[in-house]
């Protein structure tokens, strides 16, 4: 599969600092900052710095280098967030999949039980 990137999209303006967001936490490979609308106490999504459309895209063609950059974010989101007790992590992906930001993300939520997902 071929994947597009869109440089205009709300994601890589915050990357770009164009538009402010709330960091939690920063490091060479990802941002992750905390939802403009959340669903949960905590709700924080990571980001690649690097263009990745979609969960599949980044999959593809990051390095292996950013691939575990991306996930040492997420740890660390986790951790300092205090979500020993559990989270949810979601990628939404293309319009079928309910991604409304094409820039790859992971929606970390989390502070609640959260019971079962198809509920
Ligand atoms: P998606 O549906 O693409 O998985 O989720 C996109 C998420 O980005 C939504 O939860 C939405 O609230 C969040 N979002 C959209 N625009 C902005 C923004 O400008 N700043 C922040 N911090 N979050 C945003």
């Amino acid at each position: 599969m071929a994947f597009d990137y869109d440089p205009g999209n709300v994601f890589a303006r915050i990357l770009r600092g164009e538009i402010p967001a709330k960091t939690v936490f920063e490091n060479e490979h990802a941002l992750a900052f905390h939802d403009v609308r959340p669903q949960a106490p905590v709700h924080v999504l990571v980001i690649p710095k690097g263009p990745y459309a979609s969960l599949d895209h980044f999959a593809a063609e990051a390095t292996a280098v950013e691939q575990a950059g991306f996930l040492a974010a997420v740890a660390e989101v986790c951790r300092m967030e205090g979500l020993e007790p559990g989270f949810r992590a979601i990628a939404n992906t293309r319009e079928a999949g309910g991604q409304e930001v094409p820039h790859f993300h992971i929606h970390i939520l989390g502070g609640r039980p959260l019971g079962p997902m198809l509920s």
